[in-house]
């Protein structure tokens, strides 16, 4: 999927790296979260104190590992990275928090998806610095408690609903990021582009943005494929008429859709009747994982009114009809 928010490849790495905002001031759009941030920061700061642990919300590409990373920069500590899946033992936490320094950041990506186990681990951690772990089996077995550094810990996640709730109540800041408007994503990709030292018209960083789904990554993404087009087919300069060009053979239509927004649409409309379908049932007909649906399909297909969600299913609404051009069935209320 070309424009999927979470494929990496070293190259793309490395133009990340590039263009990553390092602080507050340069992180475009989200002006309530920047606002709160600021304020939080800054007092932490004056108080000589950790920033208190910040969970984030929000569908992939958003900006939350940038937004951990430009916390860890503002407050000036080191920022040490894991991810929910990857921490399997309880050892794997224990040796990350244990090589904190005071005031260091510990982000969790993907934090919904911890086990149990070292969920527990987490919660004494948070709330006293304190490191309470089990070593050996059986009847040997004792638990050793070590005091930690103080730290802040930054978790991520696709959605609010899937973290426990002892888990999120321990969160002193909880910040849910918001799909971009199109203003936000041109300046994003003009940004991106003078970093690059391309050059990009506004008119064609307007084109870019209008068709990234909200979505700063897919933009980035989008931009890099524009300028290899814009590059082979003319001077490398990229105006209107090179981005719609260059996008329309990509396959990213009018308003950002994909082959896979477009199947889904097509899928619910053609063989669900337009819903109501359960979400199981339609990640078997697109042959995609539930999960992909809910965390990157389905949040930016709602937030535009192409899809809604009712007890018994998802349903398409008649925005979706008008989309593709088909008649609309005559007992919908949109
Ligand atoms: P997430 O962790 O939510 O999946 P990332 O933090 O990895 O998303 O962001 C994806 C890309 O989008 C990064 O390359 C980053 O440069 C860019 N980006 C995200 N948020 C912003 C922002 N507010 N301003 C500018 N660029 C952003």
């Amino acid at each position: 999927r070309l424009i999927a928010p979470d494929a990496s490849e070293p190259l793309e790495e490395r133009f990340d790296r590039a263009i990553r905002p390092k602080t507050l001031a340069d992180y475009i759009g989200q002006p309530v979260v920047c606002e709160q941030m600021n304020i939080f920061v800054s007092a932490a700061r004056m108080r000589s104190e950790p920033l208190d642990h910040t969970l984030i919300f929000g569908p992939p590409g958003l900006g939350k590992t940038t937004l951990a990373n430009i916390l860890a920069n503002e407050m000036g500590v080191s920022l040490k990275t894991t991810s929910g899946p990857v921490l399997e033992k309880a050892g794997d936490l224990a040796a990350l928090m244990t090589n904190l320094d005071a005031g260091d950041v510990l982000f969790i990506d993907e934090i919904h998806r911890l086990s149990s186990n070292i969920e527990e681990i987490l919660y004494p951690a948070m709330e006293d610095y304190q490191l309470d772990i089990m070593i050996g089996e059986g009847p040997a077995a004792r638990s050793i408690k070590l005091d930690l550094p103080p730290f802040t810990l930054v978790g991520a996640t696709t959605r609010a609903g899937l973290l426990t709730s002892p888990l999120r109540d321990r969160f002193g800041i909880v910040q849910r990021l918001e799909f971009y408007g199109v203003n936000d994503l041109t300046t994003i990709v003009s940004r991106s582009a003078e970093i690059l030292g391309m050059q990009l018209d506004r008119d064609g960083a307007y084109e870019i943005a209008l068709r990234s789904r909200g979505t700063p990554r897919i933009a980035n993404r989008l931009l890099r494929r524009v300028r290899d087009y814009a590059e082979v087919k003319s001077d490398g300069r990229v105006s209107k008429e090179i981005a719609d060009q260059a996008l329309n053979m990509l396959n990213v239509d009018g308003i950002g859709f994909d082959h896979l927004d477009r199947r889904l649409l097509l899928m619910m409309i053609e063989r669900f009747g337009g819903g109501p379908v359960g979400v199981d049932s339609l990640a078997a007909a697109i042959s995609e994982e539930r999960g992909t649906i809910e965390d990157v399909l389905e949040p930016y297909l709602i937030q535009q009114g192409f899809i809604i969600r009712t007890p018994r299913g998802r349903v398409v609404t008649n925005h979706a009809y008008r989309h593709f051009g088909l008649p609309m069935p005559k007992s919908d209320d949109d």
